[in-house]
């Protein structure tokens, strides 16, 4: 086993169904985590059977039994993890205000947006500490970027910030082990979440799978959009 081996959350579709495609594409063995097995199973087979190592991995990250098991399985079946992208994500939410807001709303998205990512790379860092190049990734937005924050979004921009956070606190603290942690913005892109409107989905991965696949010396601790740092 010699390909690099990565896992990305929320690989059933969008932005996550891209980087997977084009990580494969680039020779990496793929899991492709998905809540719904069957979503998983659905959105894994084409590439397969266009002959990508691409293998589906029932992942919710709200549910952490979910993720120890994939974690495990990847484990059996590899023996190695080197690249996590957390890009599972919900709530984008346009009518919601920070003055008024829905506490549901909110909750549900830190819980799925910061802290399941948080508990995806809590779980893997055994495995990406072993790995001679380690890369986490941590599918951002603008719109958590403290820089030009304003109003409306709560619970999505309460959690990149989080998220953009924990991508400081990692790389700090994973230097000395090699693991390179970089948060990403894809830009505005055509997805469910997305809506009609942004750019192709190929060109929201690309700047994700950069970041998957920096070489040793490249850059830890940055906020991205299309393989350039933008401000905090
Ligand atoms: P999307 O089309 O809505 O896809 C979201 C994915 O996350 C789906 O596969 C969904 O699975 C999965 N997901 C949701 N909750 C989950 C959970 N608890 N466990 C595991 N998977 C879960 O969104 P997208 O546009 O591709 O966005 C991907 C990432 O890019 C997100 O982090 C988003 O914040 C970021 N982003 C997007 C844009 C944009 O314009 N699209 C802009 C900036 C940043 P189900 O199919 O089961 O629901």
């Amino acid at each position: 086993m010699t390909a690099d081996v990565a896992l990305v959350t929320g690989a059933n579709r969008g932005i996550g169904l891209e980087v997977t495609r084009q990580l494969a594409g680039q020779g990496h063995v793929v899991f492709l985590g998905a809540r719904s097995p069957a979503a998983g199973a659905e959105a894994a087979a084409p590439l397969r059977a266009a002959g990508l190592d691409v293998r589906p991995v029932r992942l919710d990250v709200t549910d952490r039994d979910t993720i120890e098991a994939a974690i495990a399985d990847i484990d059996r079946q590899v023996g190695r993890l080197d690249v996590v992208v957390n890009n599972a994500a919900i709530h984008y939410d346009t009518t919601n205000r920070a003055t008024d807001p829905d506490l549901t709303i909110v909750h549900e998205a830190l819980d799925t947006n910061l802290h399941g990512a948080w508990d995806v790379v809590l779980a893997a860092l055994t495995m990406l500490r072993r790995s001679e190049h380690g890369r986490i990734v941590n599918v951002s937005s603008g719109a958590g970027a403290l820089t030009d924050m304003a109003g409306g979004l709560p619970a999505y921009r309460l959690s990149k910030v989080g998220l953009n956070a924990l991508t400081r606190m990692w790389a700090a603290e994973l230097a000395g082990d090699g693991i390179l942690v970089n948060s990403v913005c894809p830009g505005w892109v055509a997805t469910d979440m997305g809506g009609g409107g942004g750019r192709p989905v190929a060109d929201g991965a690309d700047g994700v799978v950069w970041a998957a696949t920096l070489p040793d010396d490249g850059p830890t601790g940055g906020f991205f959009r299309d393989r350039r740092p933008i401000p905090w």
